[in-house]
């Protein structure tokens, strides 16, 4: 059995028999990895609390070879992301985030960029920044980090630049990007208003400070709802935090993202 070291986030896990646990880390080094905490669920488990979703930690395992699954050791807490856990609309944003991550890469399959937006995310969430600009903001890049960034500057089916447009722009997620008016004929497309399109474009050229600082406005709810059609295409359905999120908002309308500067 060979012994692995990983700097790690933990995204999810769920429990397996008796007492022990299956959990989903996404590390710097080695992407998604996937684990048994033995005895996890127990009283007195040396793991106490470790394993949280959204905790940093350094994880040692086991790698028999055999299995998609390591054996977990040993999981010393690095961050813990108590103050992210502490906060329904937090969670529910970075619980998203996290399933993003966990759905989006394969297993062993680094991705330092996606690791290190993950972990400006729940800092930011940390920090007290509105949730749900910084789930669109972490978002949208890492969408990109992974390759899929859409197209906003022509038509995805024809090729013809977009003409600077007001009102509302068919966008084909599926198929990539926008759709002129001509190619949209008929078809049943995700309707996103121009200044939302304006807002992901200026998005895109800020710096992740820059991004998570300036308020979304209407844009925001627009762009975390492209988000989530986009991920939930890409997955083949829509994520399971999803409707998590859209109860807490529709529970603290009051909170709902934006309005809470
Ligand atoms: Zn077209």
């Amino acid at each position: 059995m060979a012994l692995g070291k990983a700097t790690a986030v933990v995204i999810g896990s769920f429990p397996l028999g008796e007492s022990d646990r299956v959990v989903t880390f996404f590390s710097r080094e080695r992407g998604k990895i996937r684990g048994v905490a033995k005895a996890a669920r127990r009283m007195r488990s040396r793991f106490s609390g470790a394993l949280e979703l959204l905790t940093v930690g350094h994880l040692v395992f086991f790698d028999g070879g055999r299995s998609d699954l390591v054996q977990v050791d040993h999981f010393d807490v690095i961050h813990p992301f108590d103050r992210v856990r502490d906060d329904l609309e937090r969670l529910g944003q970075a619980a998203w985030m996290a399933e993003c991550v966990g759905r989006l890469t394969g297993d062993r399959d680094p991705n330092p960029a996606v690791y290190g937006l993950l972990l400006r995310g729940l800092k930011s969430l940390e920090l007290g920044i509105a949730p749900r600009r910084v789930a669109v903001v972490f978002g949208l890049r890492c969408i990109e980090a992974l390759g899929h960034r859409l197209r906003i500057d022509a038509c995805v089916l024809c090729g013809r630049r977009r003409p600077a447009d007001r009102g509302p722009v068919p966008v084909d997620v599926e198929g990539g990007g926008t759709v002129c008016a001509g190619c949209a004929a008929g078809a049943d497309l995700l309707h996103l208003d121009a200044g939302s399109l304006a807002t992901l474009r200026r998005l895109r050229g800020l710096s992740w400070e820059e991004a998570t600082g300036s308020r979304l406005g209407r844009a925001g709810r627009e762009l975390r709802e492209l988000l989530e059609r986009q991920v939930g295409g890409l997955i083949g359905q829509p994520t399971r935090t999803s409707r998590f999120v859209r109860e807490i908002e529709r529970f603290s309308p009051i909170l709902g993202g934006e309005e809470r500067q």
